[in-house]
């Protein structure tokens, strides 16, 4: 069993409104859609979709290593089922795996687990389809009203956890925003807050003595802050320590990495929470997919960025917000 040709589609997928990604405003999102045909004329798909500000690698970087690297060890060459492993980079069907870039292993290991799930269906598979609640993702106005009407079509939409930004702007407006939120939300409303390592250390001794009034569910990469939540501390191949949560993004994080993860957070009791790197329709359903399979308590999913891609995510029933209904399978609509 192999893989016998391969095509690449470029593709721009445009945002529902500009979204600064990086160093810079980005009109669309770029991505390659790689499709594979094995020795049976099936085809396969995975996304090559490295994210500015999120991977290290550039669009044009993943595909030359894609090109030079994978494509030659991808192609007429036996995949031996035997040697699957669910925790080795490539699923321990690559040589050299240390050499990928990690938008790249996830792109490879979404082709090999299309494979394998064509292989042997039934052990390729959910037992059952698995619904999840899913967080939104809000935007703190620096001034203005337009981030309160946002949350209130959110919050109309049926989110009841809300994910923000902060230590973007003053600490006493973001609280006195949220403080906005958990008035209108009664008892309902639940934060999971994001400082992506950049809050200042004024603004931490500000929530030290603040944040006790606020319904926060962990606070992620505000170093000082608890509950503790870690995300970019998980993408370096270190062991991470203990936490409130683990925030994974397998399209990061690489998803035989992500499976690593989950078995560890099961074993030390973590709750993972799944989470992307404005990711469009085909990776979110696999990470959804490996999410589902190995996590052992499921939490609601980050896919608010979902909002961002109307088009390319939401437009299946499947995967109206605020729910998210995984499927069996990961690859159940393939579009070649
Ligand atoms: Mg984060």
């Amino acid at each position: 069993m192999s893989f016998r040709s391969l095509t690449v589609r470029h593709e721009e997928l445009p945002w529902s409104w500009p979204l600064r990604m990086g160093t810079g405003a980005a009109a669309l999102r770029a991505r390659c859609i790689m499709t594979a045909w094995d020795d049976q004329g099936v085809p396969h798909q995975a996304e090559l979709a490295p994210c500015p500000g999120v991977h290290p690698e550039s669009l044009s970087e993943a595909l030359a290593f894609w090109h030079q690297v994978v494509e030659p060890q991808l192609l007429d060459k036996p995949l031996l089922m035997e040697k699957w492993n669910w925790t080795e980079p490539g699923f321990g069907l690559f040589d050299q795996p240390e050499l990928l870039m990690s938008s790249v292993e996830t792109a490879l290991e979404q082709l090999l687990l299309s494979w394998a799930q064509r292989q042997n269906p039934e052990a390729y598979s959910l037992p059952a389809p698995m619904t999840l609640e899913g967080s939104a993702l809000l935007v703190i106005p620096p001034n203005g009203d337009a981030g309160w009407r946002e949350f209130l079509d959110l919050w109309d939409a049926g989110f009841r956890i809300f994910k923000c930004k902060v230590g973007r702007q003053a600490a006493a407006q973001e609280y006195e925003f949220l403080q906005r939120l958990v008035r209108h939300g009664a008892g309902q409303l639940q934060l999971r807050l994001d400082a992506n390592r950049g809050m200042s250390t004024d603004d931490v001794m500000f929530w030290k003595t603040r944040g006790g009034d606020l319904p926060i569910l962990y606070w992620e990469e505000a170093a000082g802050l608890e509950p503790v939540a870690f995300d970019e501390s998980l993408w370096d191949k270190a062991e991470p320590p203990p936490a409130q949560a683990w925030i994974l993004k397998p399209s990061r994080l690489g998803l035989a990495r992500s499976v690593y993860l989950l078995k560890r957070a099961a074993a030390e009791n973590i709750p993972c929470v799944l989470s992307n790197a404005f990711d469009s329709g085909l990776s979110l359903r696999c990470s959804a997919w490996i999410y589902a399979a190995f996590c052992a308590n499921p939490q609601p999913l980050g896919f608010g960025t979902g909002r961002f891609l109307p088009d390319d995510i939401w437009g299946s029933g499947a995967w109206a917000a605020p729910s998210v209904t995984i499927p069996r399978q990961p690859f159940a609509r393939v579009d070649a």
